[in-house]
């Protein structure tokens, strides 16, 4: 089998209601992804999904387009999509960073053999793990009020994990709003502040004083991503453990990070991360040090949430709290049919084969913005 072309579609669906995150992403109103296509002489058509947020990212819709016409495809066109790890290399060596882009085309590679083969993708990862596993459900960023309407409406619905979005207001506020959920909380839901690098570090360990008689279950990516001195100095005045998100793109951050004892969790993004590989490959290395994943997620369609549903499946070392599988549910519409993988806040195995889901092309088209075709 051999790749004969690259389709690149730039998407964009707003959400059900604007997401407010910290300062440093301000509040979004529409997610955006780039759909890959990658055809063969076979006939058989992969999919793959680009999910950046700059400056979550350094990529963009527009640079994803851009590098994977220049750079990317042509280390592709005329080679064999089932030999996974020598395309790797080829792109390991030909391609710097752009994990995004690379994200999407190892994905869809994925999706080909497991289509050609006819086995679902967590096969060719190596089997099941888990037969389901339990959503976390996100709020953005409110009043202590507004958070615990937000909060009682995922309990009703069968969360029992919420992320907690900070970030945006002043420290004794977040200070105010974590100390309101988990005495209303705490006693049935696990709780996990994400302040999304918004903090300064004397503003974390102040978190870290005024919560400590009401400490989160984990507390995510508090400050910038590459101040890993200050992520070991809050882990060492936390209750509770602490995940790296935006410090962990890169295996070669995971390496950093386990060797500087900077963290307890790893935030898994099949996007972010670089697609399927290279998750498995830090996800993997996570366990070796007594390290656990969480599944979590960029503002991702159905693509990405299905490579990253497949991986999280396999995983024996999981943090034992929701996973982030809801991302479609809170777009005003998705260009796929994954949500039918989700039911009562718990998601189940993609039935069919390679990652197991339906492409609407009229969806596709309805949301696309930019197109390039590559041969
Ligand atoms: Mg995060």
């Amino acid at each position: 089998m051999r790749i004969t072309k690259l389709e690149l579609f730039h998407i964009s669906i707003p959400f059900k209601k604007p997401y407010k995150l910290s300062k440093k992403y301000g509040t979004q109103t529409h997610a955006h992804a780039v759909i890959f296509k990658i055809h063969t002489d076979a006939g058989i058509v992969g999919l793959g999904e680009s999910d950046t947020l700059n400056p979550f990212t350094a990529e963009t819709p527009s640079s994803v387009m851009v590098v994977t016409r220049d750079i990317i495809a042509p280390l592709l066109i005329n080679q064999d999509p089932t030999q996974i790890a020598m395309l790797e290399a080829a792109l390991d060596q030909g391609v710097s960073g752009n994990l995004s882009a690379r994200g999407a085309v190892n994905m869809a590679l994925y999706d080909i053999v497991g289509k050609a083969y006819n086995v679902p993708v967590y096969l060719l990862l190596g089997g099941l793990k888990h037969t389901q596993l339990p959503l976390l459900g996100p709020i953005g960023s409110g009043t202590p009020d507004e958070d615990a309407d937000a909060i009682e409406a995922l309990y009703e619905e069968g969360y029992r994990t919420v992320m907690i979005k900070m970030g945006a207001l002043p420290i004794a506020d977040e200070i105010k709003r974590m100390i309101s959920a988990k005495q209303r909380f705490g006693d049935r839901m696990k709780l996990i502040p994400d302040a999304n690098q918004g903090w300064e570090t004397s503003e974390a360990l102040e978190f870290v004083n005024g919560v400590k008689d009401h400490a989160p279950d984990l507390l995510e990516q508090p400050i910038r991503s590459w101040d890993i001195d200050g992520l070991k100095r809050i882990r060492n005045r936390m209750a509770c453990p602490l995940a790296v998100d935006e410090s962990l793109m890169t295996a070669q951050d995971a390496a950093t990070i386990i060797r500087e004892r900077a963290a307890d969790v790893f935030s898994i993004k099949v996007s972010k991360n670089g697609g399927l590989t290279k998750s498995v490959q830090i996800a993997q290395t996570a366990g070796l040090f007594d390290i656990k994943c969480l599944m979590n997620s960029m503002l991702e369609f159905g693509i990405t949430q299905a490579a990253s549903l497949h991986l999280g499946l396999t995983l024996p070392n999981l943090v034992d709290m929701g996973h982030a599988y809801m991302s479609v549910l809170r777009m005003a519409d998705d260009i796929t049919d994954f949500h039918r993988n989700i039911s009562h806040a718990v998601v189940t195995p993609p039935e069919g084969s390679g990652l197991g889901i339906a492409l609407n092309e009229d969806k596709l088209k309805k949301y696309t913005q930019d197109y390039i075709k590559i041969q």
